[in-house]
């Protein structure tokens, strides 16, 4: 039972895979388990209470409005982000909900619970779901926590997550080690691996399909974030700089200047303004780090002259495989590690997916990996006034840039290197743990506290 890579790389809406996207699918999947049996049709009120991470910056990251699209049965894959608002306004008006397009009832958006003081016991994303009929008796409740990378379970799978691949996969790799031997035994790479693993679930040719998919909608997120501009929504007058930074680049160009760095960060600052738009993106492996891959990835696109086809399967299916090593020994979720959890483990992919396709061996893909989340550990998650905007959308840049470094480092070396990958995501998990839950999604603690003490900076 392992991850697919599809679970890591999907599409959604931003501005947040844990606050935004798993939410959405939580009361999803409640209603629908009602609606399969039969119940629905009773349905007189909906309480939705937010604990933890999630009541401190749900309303930033977009935590409400998610909550009623997927009580209204959309799917953050599909909705119509042109109609979101349009959606939300409706249900604010007339103070009715559509559950699951199928039973209309009252419900008043501002009656979200959100307890800031309390914190359910298995995560600090939790959410508990109540259905009650027109006599106020419960027909169903239950907990949800969103995990990460907009993956959720209930209180009753938290200790035994059920993932897509049920099946026997033939490569189960936990960590970085038994990845190797994998690849050594079986005289694979480490996209063959992951490939050989997909094709329990579906055929090569599907998955080179949908990986080209993922792919297409992670350029056509840099191609809008380069057109759009204006002031991004929450409140903190951020202004969209892509296209202004994409003139300036252009510009230099005609006078001979190409600033390959530069372009790189262009990529990652227009998805994730995207991303922070609540537009549509990619969580790579979460929303928050949504720029780094695609800014990568990108850049060697870009680098290439000849046919890129099955460079961009090996790269997504190489970060995958890294992504699920970090999901396996610590986590994807900035409430449980900070941002060394999205932005570290997105630098990681990002580096080791580069690594492979400019022909990197297992242990330098391993290395560049380890490389880029050992100069990522310790980094705080603390967006300031809740929104997945300062400091997220610049630190994306600078990842994508590190990591292009870490591949490059660690194509010099012979994959030999004094800390192993295994290791250093063992020191993550540790360094997570002991971290302050001030710096884990609370913005309560760091850069979140300039705005506060000094609310004219
Ligand atoms: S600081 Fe990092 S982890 Fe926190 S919201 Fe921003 S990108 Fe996500």
């Amino acid at each position: 039972m392992s991850t697919s890579v599809f679970e890591l790389f999907s599409i959604g809406i931003g501005p947040s895979s844990s606050h935004t996207i798993g939410p959405m699918r939580a009361i999803l999947l409640f209603l629908k388990s009602i609606a399969l049996q039969e119940k629905l049709p009773f349905a007189y009120q909906l309480k939705i209470e937010l604990y933890g991470s999630l009541a401190f910056t749900g309303v930033g990251h977009g935590t409400d409005k998610a909550l009623l699209l997927g009580a209204m049965g959309y799917d953050p894959e599909t909705v119509a982000v042109d109609a979101i608002d349009g959606i939300i306004e409706k249900i604010k008006t007339t103070k009715q909900l559509h559950l699951l397009q199928s039973v209309m009832i009252d419900f008043d958006p501002k009656s979200i619970y959100f307890h800031t003081k309390d914190t359910l016991p298995k995560h600090s994303n939790g959410m508990r779901f109540s259905l009650l009929d027109k006599n106020a008796k419960l027909i169903k409740q239950d907990i949800y926590y969103s995990v990460g990378g907009g993956f959720v379970v209930t209180e009753a799978t938290f200790d035994n997550p059920i993932c897509s691949q049920e099946k026997d996969i033939p490569y189960p790799f936990k960590t970085a080690k038994s990845l190797t031997e994998y690849c050594s035994k079986a005289h694979k790479t480490i996209a063959q691996v992951m490939m050989a693993n997909e094709e329990v679930l579906r055929s090569e040719q599907e998955i080179k399909q949908r990986l080209h998919k993922i792919w297409e909608v992670m350029r056509a997120s840099i191609e809008n974030g380069c057109k759009r501009e204006g002031i991004l929504p929450g409140g903190l007058k951020v202004k969209r700089r892509a296209k202004d930074l994409a003139a300036k680049l252009k510009n230099l160009e005609t006078k001979g200047i190409r600033d390959d760095t530069n372009w790189v960060h262009l990529y990652a600052i227009a998805v994730n303004e995207e991303n922070a738009a609540g537009a549509r993106i990619v969580t790579a492996p979460t929303n928050g780090a949504a720029g780094i891959i695609p800014a990568v990835l990108e850049y060697y696109v870009q680098s290439q002259a000849s046919d890129v086809q099955e460079a961009i399967e090996i790269f997504l299916l190489t970060a995958g495989a890294i992504c699920i090593l970090f999901k396996e020994g610590a986590s994807l979720s900035a409430a449980e590690m900070g941002c060394q959890g999205e932005v570290g483990v997105a630098c990681a992919m990002a580096a080791a997916g580069l690594c492979a396709v400019l022909g990197g061996e297992v242990s330098q893909i391993q290395n560049a990996a380890e490389i880029a989340m050992e100069h990522n550990l310790g980094l705080t998650c603390d967006p300031v006034g809740g929104l997945v905007q300062v400091p997220c959308i610049e630190r994306n840049a600078i990842g994508a840039s590190q990591a292009i470094a870490a591949a490059k480092l660690a194509l010099c070396g012979d994959g030999e290197h004094f800390i192993s990958l295994d290791k250093v995501i063992a020191t993550m998990k540790e360094t997570g743990e002991n971290m302050s839950h001030h710096y884990k999604e609370t913005s309560i603690g760091g850069l979140a506290r300039v705005k506060i003490s000094h609310p004219d900076c």
